[in-house]
C-alpha cells in the first residue's frame, strides 16, 4: 500500500461557531484515544480536517475504529509526496492502481492552495490525467461519473493524492450537546435508541430498572453487555440500575391489571426524572416506536408523559421494527439484544394491557399508593456502575469468551 495517510473531515461543525475550537480539540481526544493501540500512528490538527500519519501501520481496522466516531463526516485515504511533476504523476497513477481492478473510468480534480506553484489545476489535470492514461490499459477518463476520482491537491510543503473515500458515522462529537438518561432494557430497541442519541452530539447515561429475584443475573448482565458497546460510540457511560422490585409488587396489588403497564411506566419516568436532576442531564430518551405494542400507542404515550414535564427523546419513534433492526446490527447490539432474558415488564405483567389508558383513570387509581415513597427508595437504593471502552487487546480476549 502507498497510501500513508487518513484525511478526516468534519461536516456539520463547521456550523457550531465559537464553540468550534472546542469540539475540535475533543474529537481529536476521541481519535488520539481510539488510535493508543497502533503505535506509531500520529494525529495532526489541521484548519479544516485532521491528517492522521500511518508510519506503515495498515490503515483497514484503523478506519474501522474511526467510523465508530460521531462528528467524522468522511475519510480518505491519500498518500504525500513532494510537489515534482514526475512524482505526482507517478505517484496519482500508483495510488488508482491500489483503487482496485475494477476501476474502468476515472477522472483527475487538482486543488492548488500553492499559487505560485508552475501548472494551474486545469494543466495539472491534463498533465497528470494524460500520464495515467498513457501508462494503464483499459481504463478511460470520465469527467461526469467516474468510477474514481483521483484528487491531488497542491501545498506548499506537499502534494496530498488521494482516491479512496469511506463514510464516517456523521452526527456531532459526543460531549457537545448536553447529556441524557437513556432508559435502557435488554431488548433490541432502546439500544439503538442510545446509538441515535449520541449521534447529535449527547452524552448518555443509563437508566435500568430491575427486579430481582424476578429478573436474573443473566437479564442484568445483558444491559451491561449493550452498554459496553455502546462505549464504542460514546466513550465512558454511567449506568444506573434501579432496583424495581418494590415497586412492581406495590402496582401488582393496587392497580387494577390492565393499568400496571401504564402505572409502570409512570414510575420509570418519575424515578429517572429525579436521577436526572440528580446528574446534570437534561431529558430522558427511550426505544419507543410508535404501534409497536400495546404501551407505544399515542393514548398511551399521553398518559406516561404526564408525569414528567422533562423532554423525551424517541429517536425510533416513527422508525419500522425492519430499520430499527437493521441499525441494531451495524452498530453491534443485535446479537446481544436477541439473547433469550426475562424483562421486568413481562414478569409482572398481565398479556392484556390497556391500549388506549387515560390520564384521569390513572390517577385514580394512582392516588393510594405511597408513590414518593415508592420513588425515593428506588432512588435511594440505586448502583452506579462505570463502564469504560475496551482497547483493541481486550477486545480480542472478549470476542474469545463466545
Ligand atoms: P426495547 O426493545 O428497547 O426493550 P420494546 O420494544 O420492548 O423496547 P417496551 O417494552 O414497551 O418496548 O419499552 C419501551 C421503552 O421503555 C424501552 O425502549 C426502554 O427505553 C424503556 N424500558 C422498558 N423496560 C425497561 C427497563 N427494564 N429498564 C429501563 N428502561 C426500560
Ligand atoms: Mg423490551
Amino acid at each position: 500500500m502507498i497510501y500513508d495517510h487518513i484525511i478526516v473531515k468534519y461536516g456539520e461543525l463547521s456550523l457550531k461557531g465559537k464553540n468550534r475550537h472546542h469540539f475540535v480539540n475533543q474529537l481529536r481526544d476521541t481519535i488520539k484515544r481510539k488510535l493508543k493501540p497502533y503505535e506509531g500512528v500520529t494525529v495532526k490538527k489541521a484548519f479544516d480536517r485532521m491528517v492522521i500519519e500511518l508510519h506503515g501501520a495498515d490503515h483497514e481496522p484503523i478506519v474501522e475504529k474511526l467510523q465508530e466516531i460521531f462528528g467524522i463526516q468522511g475519510l480518505t485515504l491519500a498518500v504525500k509526496c513532494d510537489l515534482e511533476l514526475e512524482t505526482i504523476q507517478k505517484t496519482a497513477l500508483e495510488a488508482l492502481r491500489q483503487a482496485g481492478p475494477t476501476v474502468k473510468t476515472f477522472k483527475v480534480s487538482t486543488k492548488r492552495n500553492y499559487k505560485q506553484y508552475p501548472h494551474d489545476s486545469q494543466e495539472l489535470n491534463h498533465l497528470i490525467g494524460g500520464y495515467v492514461l498513457k501508462n494503464s490499459e483499459d481504463i478511460k477518463v470520465d469527467v461526469h461519473h467516474p468510477d474514481v476520482e483521483i484528487k491531488v491537491e497542491i501545498k506548499p510543503e506537499a502534494t496530498y493524492i488521494s482516491c479512496i473515500d469511506y463514510p464516517g458515522a456523521g452526527g456531532l462529537p459526543i460531549g457537545s450537546s448536553g447529556k441524557v438518561m437513556l432508559m435502557l432494557s435488554g431488548g433490541i430497541d432502546s439500544p439503538v435508541a442510545g446509538y441515535l442519541t449520541m449521534k447529535r452530539g449527547i452524552r448518555v447515561e443509563m437508566v435500568h430498572f430491575h427486579s430481582p429475584p424476578f429478573t436474573s443475573d443473566r437479564a442484568r448482565q445483558k444491559v451491561e453487555d449493550l452498554t459496553q458497546v455502546l462505549t464504542k460510540y460514546g466513550g465512558t457511560i454511567k449506568m444506573h440500575v434501579v432496583p424495581f422490585t418494590d415497586v412492581q409488587k406495590a402496582i401488582k396489588k393496587q392497580i387494577p391489571d390492565n393499568y400496571s403497564m401504564t402505572i409502570m411506566r409512570r414510575y420509570m419516568l418519575r424515578i429517572t426524572e429525579k436521577l436526572a436532576a440528580q446528574n446534570d442531564a437534561l431529558a430522558i430518551a427511550t426505544g419507543e416506536s410508535l404501534g409497536q405494542v400495546a404501551s407505544q400507542t399515542l393514548s398511551s404515550m399521553n398518559t406516561i408523559n404526564e408525569v414528567t414535564n422533562l423532554p423525551i427523546i424517541r429517536p425510533l419513534i416513527t422508525m419500522d421494527k425492519i430499520e430499527i433492526m437493521e441499525i441494531s446490527r451495524k452498530i453491534g447490539t443485535y446479537d446481544i439484544s436477541i439473547r433469550p432474558y426475562e424483562d421486568c415488564c413481562t414478569v409482572f405483567l398481565p398479556s392484556a394491557p390497556k391500549t388506549k389508558p387515560r390520564r384521569e383513570k390513572a390517577n385514580r387509581f394512582e392516588q393510594y399508593m405511597e408513590i414518593d415513597t415508592l420513588v425515593e427508595e428506588a432512588v435511594n437504593n440505586t448502583e452506579t456502575v462505570h463502564f469504560k471502552e475496551v482497547t483493541e487487546a481486550r477486545d480480542n480476549a472478549f470476542e474469545d469468551l463466545f
